[in-house]
This record gives C-alpha cells, structure tokens and sequence, in this order.
C-alpha cells in the first residue's frame, strides 16, 4: 500500500465529509478508521491490523512526534493543504491494547458563516447581539463542549470593525486566523496562563478582548474589572443554559453586585442537526444514510438591564433568573428548539435527543 497516498487521500475525504475529526483505531483484527460528522462518529474505512505501522508512522512524523515513542501519549500539530486550502490539523496519540490511537483535529482555516442568521439566530436575536457589541461590559457565551461556542465568539468577532477598535483574543489553542485581530496563544508550560495573558493585554490599550474561556477565578475577576473599566469583554463559559451563567459567576467568587454591573449579555446555545434535503430524513448517500447533513444553531441571546442588576444583587436561585427572563419575554432554548422543528428543519427523534440532552446537562449542574 502507498502510506503517503492513503494518508493525502484521508484528509481530503474527510474534508470532502466536513468532518471535525478523524480517529485513527487499531482493533484486535482491523485498523478502523471514523470521521465525526455533525457532531457523530461514522465509520468510513476498515484495514488489516499490519497496514496500521505504516500509516501511524506516517502521522506522526507528519505532526513532529517521536515515531520511536508508543507507550506515551503525544501530542503535535501539522497543516496540510487540500485543494487551494491549508489546514492547521492537532494530532495526539493514546497507547491501547492493539496499539496507538490517533485522533486528528482538524482546524478550518477560514469561517464556514458570516453572520449570525447563518449560525441559526433570529432576526431580533441577531439585533439584541448587535447592539451587545457597540456597549461595554461582559458577553457570555455558554453551552456545552461541542455547542458551536468558539464559532459564535469568532463570529462576533468578524463583526466587529478592527480598523477602529484594538480587538485581542486570549485562546487556548487558536482555531481560526483572523485579520485585523491581535491573537495570543496561552501557554500553560511556561506559565503563561490567561491570567497572565489577560494582565498584559490591559496593558494594550484594548477595546475588545475575547477570551477563550474563563476557568478559573482569577480570569474571571480581571475579565470582569475589564468590562467595567470600558472594555467589551466575549468569552465563553460552561453552563446548561443562559440563567446559570450568573450564579456559575458568583460561584467563582465575584460578587454579586459586580456580577450584576459588568455583566451585560449571554448567549446560550446548542447545535440541532439539520434533516437531509436530498432525502428529507431517510436516509442516502448525500447524508451517509444518517438522514442528516449540517446542524445549525438552536440560540437564547439574554440582555440584560436594571431589573435584571437588581435581581442578580438579591442573589436569585437559576430558576428564578429563568423565570425573570422569561417574564421580560425573552425566548429560551426549548423554545428556539421547538420553533426550528416546526420549521420543519428537523426530526422529531432529533427533537427528543435535544431535549433529553438539555435536562440531562441541566441535572449534571445541579
Ligand atoms: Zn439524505
């Protein structure tokens, strides 16, 4: 077998399947190779186990590992060009049973969407998020891992005009190259934390700082002392919905009244996958007989004034936050779910997964 052909011709395919991944598997028999497609595993190639030396080796001297090294786990970087595209791929190695597993990430090099309405949102979705932008404080983005956070924060970003603004991101790693905007990498082994990358940056006579997730509590109190001393501030957090996003603040340590006055926006969100238009939900080869293709954004874009800073500054319970957004009219997740379905953009099994998934995360936060 020609390694380097099978090896050029598994990231073209898998660019052509639009997948986020690639698993490289040896099995007891077989090497078997999967791609994640709309946020799922599907297996596109099986091998016998004595072809996998040669493709293993060929990824990792493609990623600068040491080939010489199987019982380690490692981890590397590599672009590769498809076609007229160059795309930055993030490999790492897990040693198993029959072997070393390797997962390939690959990175876009350029924005798949351009606007919000394309991520999913709607009309007067899109204009709350806009008039978010032109104000000072904090924007949260929160969901899942998987739920489109990073594509969300890159978008605003784009929307924005770097001519004008000092516009820094703070990200761990950077995904996607944008021009006109500053990017620092954060590198953890050498102690460059995003605290720390956070610091400097202030010291760079910013107007907007995207920070690629705020995790621990010293980020989240400069990133808050940031949106209150003029700055825009996006980042994403991990939380099952947009009311948690306050308390989860709270719990890191910032205080409510300073949660309440630099807190401006959030934006919960969840990827729904889209029904097949080839075979509306059957099943062919369009779709891989999944009878999906693409998945869009399922949105609750929450601003926040007065009332809402009161309510906060009383230290509410989540569901009595979601109740005061809902009050104030303000369309949830569900009902973002629901509404897309009655579009007729999905399945109802779709539908049912989604919701499950969104009561299963909200009881893991309990
Ligand atoms: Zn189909």
């Amino acid at each position: 077998m020609d390694v380097i052909a099978f090896v050029n011709n598994l990231f073209n395919e898998a660019v052509a399947n639009r997948a986020s991944d690639i698993h490289v598997e040896p099995s007891m028999e077989d090497l078997i190779i999967r791609q994640r497609i709309d946020g799922y595993l599907v297996e596109t190639c099986r091998l016998p186990l004595q072809e996998a030396k040669g493709i293993l080796s060929r990824l990792k001297i493609m990623g600068q590992l040491d080939i010489g090294e199987k019982r380690l786990p490692q981890d590397g970087a590599m672009t590769i060009q498809v076609g007229e595209k160059f795309l930055e791929v993030r490999l790492a190695t897990l040693p198993v049973l029959y072997g070393e597993k390797i997962v390939l990430r690959l990175l876009p090099s350029e924005l798949a969407v351009r606007t919000l309405s394309e991520l999913g949102m709607e009309i007067i979705e899109v204009d709350r998020v806009s008039k978010l932008l032109h104000r000072q404080g904090l924007v949260a983005i929160t969901g899942p891992t998987g739920a489109g956070k990073t594509t969300t924060l890159y978008t605003l970003l784009t929307l924005l005009d770097h001519r004008r603004r000092n516009i820094i991101t703070l990200e761990d790693p950077i995904e996607v190259q944008l021009a006109g905007i500053n990017q620092v990498q954060v590198h953890h082994k050498i102690g460059f934390t995003f605290a720390k990358g956070l610091r400097a940056i202030l010291r760079q006579d910013p107007d907007v700082i995207m920070i690629g997730e705020i995790r621990d509590q010293e980020t989240a109190e400069i990133a808050i002392e940031a949106a209150l001393t003029g700055h825009l501030v996006l980042t994403s957090l991990h939380t099952a919905d947009g009311s948690s996003v306050i308390s989860r603040l709270i719990d890191m340590g910032i205080p409510s009244y300073l949660v309440a006055s630099a807190l401006s926006g959030i934006v919960a969100q969840r990827l729904m996958r889209l029904t097949c238009g080839k075979c509306k939900g059957k099943g062919c080869l369009h779709c891989r007989s999944s009878g999906y293709f693409n998945r869009t954004g399922i949105f609750e874009v929450l601003s926040l004034d007065e009332t809402t800073q009161h309510l906060i500054m009383n230290h509410p319970s989540v569901s009595q936050i979601r109740q005061h957004f809902q009050n104030k009219g303000f369309r949830m997740m569900e009902q973002s779910l629901l509404q897309k379905y009655e579009q007729g953009l999905t399945t109802i099994e779709e539908l049912k997964r989604m919701e499950s998934e969104m009561i299963k995360i909200a009881q893991l936060e309990k």
